[in-house]
């Protein structure tokens, strides 16, 4: 199972010279099994590189999966610019954890009006929206599952699973005032790969920052031991923070939880 990373920054874009390491384009990142069918978990600005290397490397048409966790424009903000929607043979199937016709009317709106030259129903590429509920879905050859997140307006996790791999994405979350979320913990057991908020430092999170949908690694670190997950992938990264500054967060995670890595765009891996 080949996992990579397009863009592993939260809340807005960055670009500096103190940010190139972990890069600044916003999430996204991919996952595949076989060359014509692909699955995408956020269409954030991370996307847009994605997107040009699918066209690059195709040899035919190609399906594309599309997992949206909500529609914080972080996590949406690249989709105008995925180019494979400018393509007829591609087939683009689009799952998010709300009613169909919500969705068409958020990445609708998004390139409606002024905002877009091309509206999203004249683009050429053939799209399939999906609901997607809690229970085991097959997408591109994996099972995907959802869990709840505590994020303003809602957000979910997915659990992408090959039958020998369970991967994790729950970013854009935090646990409640009092012990970890239950919920969460149950639904990453055993997890070989848990992609987790990374957003503040502990110190950062604990003066003003509860309550607003994000986590530190010490609490993604207590997610893992929980839930006896395998590795721990810090993402979101803040984009305030340098990479100096994920540096030195990554090296203190290391002490509690020595398989932690932090996300970082161009990173791919096999597990
Ligand atoms: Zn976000
Ligand atoms: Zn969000």
């Amino acid at each position: 199972m080949e996992i990579e990373f397009w863009g592993a920054r939260g809340t807005a874009p960055v670009s500096s010279p103190e940010t190139v390491r972990y890069g600044g384009a916003t999430s996204c990142a991919s996952m595949r099994k076989t060359e014509d069918e692909i699955l995408i978990i956020d269409a954030g600005t991370g996307i847009r590189a994605l997107g040009l290397s699918l066209i690059r490397d195709r040899k035919g048409p190609i399906r594309v999966h599309l997992l949206l966790t909500h529609f914080h424009l972080d996590h949406i903000m690249g989709f105008p610019f995925f180019s494979p929607l400018l393509v007829r043979d591609v087939e683009l199937f689009i799952y998010a954890p709300v009613p169909v016709v919500e969705t068409k009317y958020y990445l609708g709106g998004l390139m409606s009006g002024r905002y877009f030259p091309i509206p999203l129903t004249k683009m050429p590429a053939a799209k399939v929206f999906k609901q997607i509920h809690g229970d085991p879905l097959p997408v591109a050859g994996f099972q995907v599952s959802a869990c709840p997140l505590r994020h303003p307006q809602g957000s979910v996790a997915y659990r992408i699973e090959d039958g020998l791999w369970k991967v994790v994405f729950a970013t854009d979350t935090e646990h409640p005032e009092y012990g970890i979320d239950r919920q969460l913990r149950d639904f990453c057991r055993e997890a070989d790969f848990l992609v987790y908020d990374a957003t503040y430092a502990p110190e950062e999170y604990a003066i003003g920052k509860k309550g607003w949908g994000h986590s530190h690694w010490r609490a993604g670190v207590a997610l893992a031991h929980e839930a006896g997950a395998k590795r721990l992938v810090l993402s979101h990264h803040n984009p305030d923070h340098s990479d100096a500054r994920i540096d030195a967060l990554l090296v203190a995670a290391k002490d509690s939880f020595p398989m932690v890595d932090a996300a970082r765009a161009g990173w791919k891996r096999t597990i």
